[in-house]
């Protein structure tokens, strides 16, 4: 049984990719990100976030930070979409809440008034 396992010469940990949702910050390796432009054919002239680290050293196939701009932004726009429903949720409520009880203090004005107002009438 001589099974020499040549195939398994490099560890594939180049699809354990983070995901980053948003602006990236920092990469995993505590570098700063850096923003450059693709000149590559399939994406000519794109923005796109990288780690520092990685783009001083023109790493290729790493699994440093590495994120489209527009995608990046578009992350950015759907959190603050999310945040945007909540905060009119929240608003939406505190109005409706603080009319009721305006509504409820006008009324007892109203009666107030309307009870005076009969009372010198009368
Ligand atoms: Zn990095």
């Amino acid at each position: 049984m001589s099974n020499s396992s040549g195939a398994s010469s490099g560890t594939s940990n180049v699809q354990q990719r983070r995901r980053v949702v948003g602006v990236p910050k920092t990469c995993w390796c505590g570098a700063s990100i850096v923003a450059l432009i693709s000149k590559s054919a399939a994406n000519p002239y794109r923005s796109y976030y990288r780690c520092g680290y990685a783009a001083s050293l023109k790493l290729i196939d790493d699994n440093h930070n590495f994120k489209w701009v527009d995608e990046a932004l578009l992350d950015e726009i759907e959190r603050l979409a999310v945040r945007m429903a909540v905060l009119e949720q929240t608003v939406s409520q505190i109005t409706t809440e603080s009319m009721d009880h305006q509504k409820i203090v006008f009324e007892r004005m109203q009666m107030k008034l309307e009870k005076e107002i009969f009372e010198r009438v009368v």
